[in-house]
Parts: C-alpha cells; structure tokens; sequence
C-alpha cells in the first residue's frame, strides 16, 4: 500500500521511525519491539538506512521483516550521495522483491572517511527523487525541516528545495524532529502561503537522554525550548525522573498537534517501545476521536 493513500480517508496517521541494529547483533531484539509496536496499530513503520552504523543490507532486511513477517506498512530509508546509480537500482530491485511499496528518498551526509568521487551521481535528494518518479511503482516521501536544514533558518532556502522535491514526485513529506511545536505551525503556513500542499507528518522525539538530546539538537539545528531545557538539567541525574517528565513533555507536544490538525505523528522511537506506549495512551481517546469524525463525516 501506499503511504499517501492513508491520507485519502484519515485524518490522523500514527508511525514510527526504527533503526536496524548492528550487524553483530541478532534482529531478536527488534522483532520483540516490532510486536509491541504493532499493538499499538501504527500506520506505518520507516527504518532508516545506514544510520546507527548499520549496513545497508540489514536496513533492508528490517524493513522486509517489518511488512512480510509482522504485516505493518512500511517505508524504507534510503539514501544516495555516497551511492553509484547502479548501487540505487539494485537496492531498489531488492526492495520491489520485497514487497516494499513506499520510499523516504534523501540525500544522506557523507561519512567522514568517505572520499567522494570527482563526478557525484547523485547530489541531492531531488535527484534521487525523480528518478524514483520516472522508475514509478514506489510512493516517494522526503525530508523537511521545519527550523530550517541544520537549524539554518533560511526557510525560503528550504521551501525552494521543498517545491523542488514536490515538483519530482514527493507525495508525502516527514519532518525532521523538532521541539518546539511553533516552529512547526509556522513551517505549515509558509507551506500554505506557497502552495504546497502535500500531507505533512510531525517528527517527534521523546526527550528522556539529555546528552542524547543535546547532541541531537546540535547535529540538527532542533531547537530545544526553555521549558524542555530545565527539565533536561533539573532531572540530569535523575534517569527515571526525566523519563517520566520528557515522555510527559512528549506527549503534550502530540496532543498539541493533533488538536492544531496535524495530519500525521512520527514517532522516532530509538527502538524502545515503553515510552511510544506511553505517550500514545495519554493520546487515545483524542487519537479515536479525530479518525472518528473524519470516518462519520462522509
Ligand atoms: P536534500 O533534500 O538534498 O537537501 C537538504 C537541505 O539542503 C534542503 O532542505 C535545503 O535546505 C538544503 N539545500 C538544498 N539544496 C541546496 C543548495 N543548492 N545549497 C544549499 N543548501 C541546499 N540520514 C541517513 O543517513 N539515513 C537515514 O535513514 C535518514 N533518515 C532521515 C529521516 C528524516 C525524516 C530526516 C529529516 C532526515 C534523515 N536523515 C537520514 C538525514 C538526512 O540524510 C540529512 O539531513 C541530509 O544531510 C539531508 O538529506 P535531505 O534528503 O534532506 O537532503
């Protein structure tokens, strides 16, 4: 199925972001988390591709065994600066014989050791965009940040790359994580103002590791609200209390964006169900509410 097909009778999508363990690692662990996930009834599941140190073949196989083994939705990570237009046609080869309908297309950082060759294949996401639009048969997601790339600011910089993305064929675009939820309506409104009207989905990322969260803020420019900055260093030492006050902070900032209308929820979940659970039991009754009145609205 395709991911953009959801938005055509739900007024809410619900899904999490997964990373494959390392190589070294048994997949054990993250199916026990998949099944807890599934309970949960998300739309979709994306796994990321590359990232965490992973290899690029387990990104795959995780996101096999999420659609054919588990039978959840699921959307494959995939990357293409550091890639060969021949390595992306076989990893799409092997997506297509794995059932796998729907794409994030990104561009991906250039590892540190990574000597780029004189003439790139691909340079941007758009690139890797329409090609995917010309090869059809996947629905294309992208990227979007509404702080800015790497908390640049420069938006019209991102709505240029944004209307770029679209024109190719992106059908559905996830955001990157962001804390501060008016970062995010005002992202919408410049999407409004330039007519781009594509289903958007909300990033979020419970804050409950503060070094964690402090590098992740760093690496993408997220930028982390007062509120939330005197949680994270009142409960410092605390593990258990700034589990408790960052998953509360998480999901206050859902419910916040469900009932501003936010078509969709990402949940990027660091592989751990409990907290996912949480958060989405606090929502539940407004979660029902909402896919309700759109259902009755017909
Ligand atoms: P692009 O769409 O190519 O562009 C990124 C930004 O660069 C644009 O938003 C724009 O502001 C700016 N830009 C575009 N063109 C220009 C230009 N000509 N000059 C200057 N600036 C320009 N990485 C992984 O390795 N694996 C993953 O699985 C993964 N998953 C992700 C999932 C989400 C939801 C997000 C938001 C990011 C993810 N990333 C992942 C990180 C992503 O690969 C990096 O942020 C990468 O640096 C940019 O990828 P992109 O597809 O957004 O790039």
């Amino acid at each position: 199925m395709f991911i953009k097909d959801l938005f055509l009778h739900k007024k809410l999508t619900i899904s999490f972001e997964l990373f494959p363990p390392k190589q070294s690692v048994s997949l054990d662990g993250i199916y026990n988390t998949i099944a807890e996930l599934k309970e949960l009834n998300p739309d979709f599941i994306s796994v990321t591709y590359g990232a965490g140190g992973s290899s690029k073949d387990r990104s795959i196989e995780l996101a096999s065994a999420v659609k054919n083994k588990f039978g959840i939705e699921t959307v494959a990570h995939l990357t293409c600066i550091t890639s060969t237009k021949r390595e992306v046609k076989n990893t799409l080869d092997k997506l297509q014989e794995n059932n796998i309908d729907n794409i994030l297309a990104l561009r991906g950082d250039i590892p540190k050791d990574f000597v780029l060759p004189e003439n790139l294949e691909y340079n941007s996401s758009k690139d890797l965009i329409c090609e995917l639009a010309q090869r059809k048969g996947f629905c294309i997601s992208a990227a979007a940040y509404p702080e800015g790339y790497m908390g640049s600011m420069d938006i019209d910089r991102e709505i240029k790359s944004l209307r770029d993305k679209v024109d190719c064929g992106a059908e559905v675009l996830i955001t990157q994580l962001f804390f501060n939820n008016n970062s995010f309506y005002d992202f919408k409104e410049k999407l409004y103002k330039y007519n781009i009207n594509t289903p958007v989905i909300a990033g979020v990322m419970p804050a409950v590791d503060r070094d964690l969260i402090n590098r992740i803020s760093w690496i993408s420019g997220a930028s982390i609200p007062d509120r939330l900055k005197k949680l994270l260093d009142k409960y410092q030492y605390s593990p258990e209390s700034l589990l408790e006050a960052g998953t509360v902070y998480a999901s206050e900032q859902v419910s916040d964006l469900v009932a501003s209308g936010v078509e969709g929820i990402h949940l990027y979940t660091m592989n751990k169900s409990e907290i996912v659970k949480k958060i989405l039991k606090s929502v539940e009754e407004i979660r029902k509410s909402v896919n309700y009145k759109s259902v009755s609205s017909f």
